[in-house]
């Protein structure tokens, strides 16, 4: 079956974690970085993810570095 659909790899989350941790989660798995269980979004690797980009920016959504 096409991963893709094999409904016990599916996760719920919110737009984004599926536009922003999701997209470098399967960046890296395609380039042989991550293991198939990173994918998921409490992986360690998601989690340390998510708190880098969730410094990164601010609560209006903006990179905290771009305001000066
Ligand atoms: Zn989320």
């Amino acid at each position: 079956m096409d991963v893709f659909w094999d409904r016990n790899r599916w996760q719920p989350s919110c737009k984004w974690h599926h536009d922003v941790v999701k997209q470098q989660l399967e960046f890296r798995f395609a380039k042989g970085v991550l293991t198939e269980r990173d994918l998921w979004l409490n992986s360690s690797a998601a989690i340390a993810l998510t708190q880098r980009e969730r410094t990164a920016t601010g609560a209006d959504g903006w990179p905290v570095d771009a305001r000066g």
